[in-house]
């Protein structure tokens, strides 16, 4: 069949220190359960081997490695709930390179569940089913309603059983992500107090994500002496940019991440490590649903709170940088700012920022594509009503939105006053009811992956792969049989088709005793 795929890896030559060239561990019985072909044919993964289901389970849980792949886990550290741990890193993931894809964007291929490497502490390395096919619903969910995530390309079994409290069948994801470089990834050299090694990783992370740093720099010539310096806050403030923009779409849908933990804060401003997320049912800024999560450090309504926090983390590392280049720098003037107060200057400028975005996401919600403090206020008075009368977030939206051109649309009481505001501040700033309703529909989705119909999906994927004990049966379509109906919905979450109403409904207990776990 030749060579379907063609890897790079760039990663490499970053050099030994920045990651443990290990192999996946081989599994007894690769079977593919789910594969994207959406996404293998944006990587321009032939069609021969997108038929050949045999090799690919091969290839995704990684008994066989692809050529050109090379596998490695990945060194970083991480503050976990506050508290930082220098020494995390891949403890169950291979990253097995790169992939371009058809716009020519450079993105990594990664096993997850694939076995034990040198970061893995106490972990077993292992992924159980379930929450791989949670990452694969979740991703899929959240890139169709255009929120910046990396994707699953495939989940396949291993034919194995993994101890998790309970024997679980084991899987593994291949994820595809612009990059999996973390906030982690800078503290781990920050730690060590590694300022080469660092400034390698800013300038790789930059080239990657963020190249039009270097097109700026260029084109501005008399910045030359300080073009390093300039570099690196430009990479800071372009990082903050990103996070802001993932923070307010996470915001805009209910979705809360649940471990926004700085190993979990992609660079790219992607959202990964789906472990312990849920999607937010009844308004509640203080809702939380990770059972490790205490006291609500990601809350819904904290996590942009902390994500401003995860950038100040990325700061601290940077500082160290700054300061060596600024001593090299002979021509360093006196009254050149020191790195310290130009950093903090950047992440100063966070929280001016993400209020801005945050008014003009909820503008845009209620179908105004402006913001003014009556609309502000109007905002402000809409959060209020839906957590003092526990009213369903998305629910709310879409019945506002419906309620503009359908006059026997149900809604809460409760939204009555308030609706009477604001149909006059729609029409004191011109904009028509179908402009209105036009700009709704593609803010506010008709549908989201709510908790309960995840759940059943899940256990009913989980059941099927314990009861089929066939080796030769093909577990693809058992799962597909599963899982393809809310898939097909969830990739129109703007547009209602035949099957979105069965996904629509609330759960029952309000999602009162819903938790989500992280030791997937
Ligand atoms: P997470 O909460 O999934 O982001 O993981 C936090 C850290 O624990 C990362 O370094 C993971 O690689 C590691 N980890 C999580 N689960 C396992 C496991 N089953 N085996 C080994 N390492 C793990
Ligand atoms: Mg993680």
């Amino acid at each position: 069949m030749g060579n379907a795929l063609k890897f790079y890896n760039s990663y490499l030559e970053l050099g030994e220190e920045f990651f443990e060239r290990v192999l996946p561990q081989k599994v007894p019985l690769p079977q593919l359960l789910l594969w994207n072909k959406a996404l293998a044919d944006d990587l321009l993964i032939t069609k021969d081997l997108q038929e050949d289901h045999a090799l690919l389970a091969q290839y995704s849980t990684g008994n066989i490695l692809p050529e050109g792949a090379n596998s490695i886990a990945l060194a970083y550290s991480g503050h976990q709930f506050g508290h930082f741990n220098p020494n995390l890193g891949d403890g169950r993931a291979h990253l097995l390179g790169e992939m371009i894809d058809t716009s020519g964007v450079r993105r990594d291929v990664q096993l997850k569940g694939s076995g034990q490497t040198a970061f893995s502490r106490r972990g077993d390395g292992k992924c159980a089913l379930a929450p791989a096919v949670r990452e694969y619903i979740m991703s899929e969910a959240l890139y169709a309603l255009n929120v910046p995530t990396s994707r699953c390309l495939a989940v396949a079994s291993t034919g194995e059983l993994i101890n998790r409290g309970l024997a679980k069948p084991g899987a593994v994801v291949t994820r595809v992500a612009a990059s999996h470089l973390r906030v982690g990834s800078f503290q781990y050299f920050a730690a060590r107090g590694n300022t080469k090694a660092l400034h390698k990783l800013v300038n790789y992370a930059i080239d990657r994500h963020f190249p039009e740093i270097n097109n700026r720099l260029l084109s501005e010539k008399n910045s030359h002496q300080h073009d390093e310096k300039q570099r690196i806050l430009m990479f800071l403030e372009s990082a903050l940019d990103k996070q802001i923009t993932l923070i307010i779409e996470w915001l805009r849908i209910g979705f809360i991440h649940g471990v926004m933990n700085t190993d979990n804060t992609a660079i790219c401003g992607e959202t990964i490590d789906f472990g312990p997320c849920a999607m937010m049912g009844t308004y509640n800024n203080e809702a939380v649903f990770s059972s490790i999560d205490e006291y609500g450090r990601y809350a819904f309504g904290n996590q942009g709170k902390i994500a401003h926090w995860n950038m100040a983390r990325l700061a601290d590392c940077l500082i160290p940088l700054l300061n060596v280049i600024l001593e090299e720098d002979d021509e360093k003037s006196n009254n050149e700012e020191d790195a310290l107060a130009q950093v903090e200057r950047i992440i100063h400028q966070y929280t001016p920022k993400f209020d801005e975005a945050y008014y003009a996401m909820y503008a845009s919600k209620i179908g105004l594509n402006k913001v003014n403090s009556d609309i502000k206020e109007l905002i402000t008075e809409l959060l209020s009503i839906m957590q003092s009368h526990a009213l369903d977030y998305t629910q709310t939206f879409y019945q506002l939105t419906k309620s503009l051109t359908d006059t026997e649309t149900e809604l809460n009481e409760a939204v009555g006053e308030w609706h009477s505001a604001w149909r006059k501040q729609l029409q004191y700033c011109g904009v028509s009811l179908i402009e209105a309703e036009t700009l709704m529909r593609l803010k506010n989705p008709v549908v989201i992956p709510r908790n309960h119909h995840v759940e059943s999906i899940l256990s009913r994927c989980e059941q099927a792969i314990l009861d089929n004990k066939s080796e030769n049966s093909e577990n693809i379509s058992i799962i597909s049989s599963i899982v393809d109906e809310f898939l097909q919905v969830l990739r129109s979450p703007y547009q209602e088709i035949s099957a979105t109403k069965n996904y629509q409904d609330l759960p029952e207990d309000d999602d009162q005793y819903y938790q989500t776990f992280c030791g997937t």
